[in-house]
């Protein structure tokens, strides 16, 4: 059973969390702009304007995820949770933690739940 981690080291992740918070923020306004329909209805030039709305979803989605984790995680820091796997309730790895703040399983459960939910974004991981 994992203790998790003592106050001073949970203030310093919290404010970690805090900040990638802003920059997610930042970032989902950047991106929250409408697109305009009216600029994407010539056929000329299509697929590259295709691309770019399709990149701006994507990069607007993934702002999304980051800010509901790091949502997440600032719960996890204030019932008690925070650090501890939520498969197998084991403290994760303060290393791993650092890398990325909004873990919630360590590493061996997060192998295992990938497996399971095949295919996943190896590059969440990477964050
Ligand atoms: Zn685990």
């Amino acid at each position: 059973m994992g203790q998790g981690y003592d106050q001073s080291t949970l203030v310093l992740f919290q404010g970690k969390l805090i900040e990638a918070r802003f920059e997610a923020e930042a970032k989902l306004q950047k991106n929250g702009q409408p697109v305009l329909v009216e600029e994407l209805s010539g056929a000329e030039g299509w697929p590259e304007k295709r691309n770019c709305i399709e990149k701006h979803i994507s990069e607007k989605l993934q702002a999304e995820r980051e800010l509901k984790d790091i949502d997440e995680a600032l719960q996890r820091i204030a019932s008690g949770t925070y650090g501890i796997c939520l498969g197998c309730r084991e403290d994760i790895l303060l290393k791993r933690l650092l890398l990325i703040p909004t873990a919630k399983y360590c590493v061996s459960c997060q192998q295992k739940k990938s497996k399971h939910n095949f295919p996943h974004p190896v590059s969440v991981l990477k964050h």
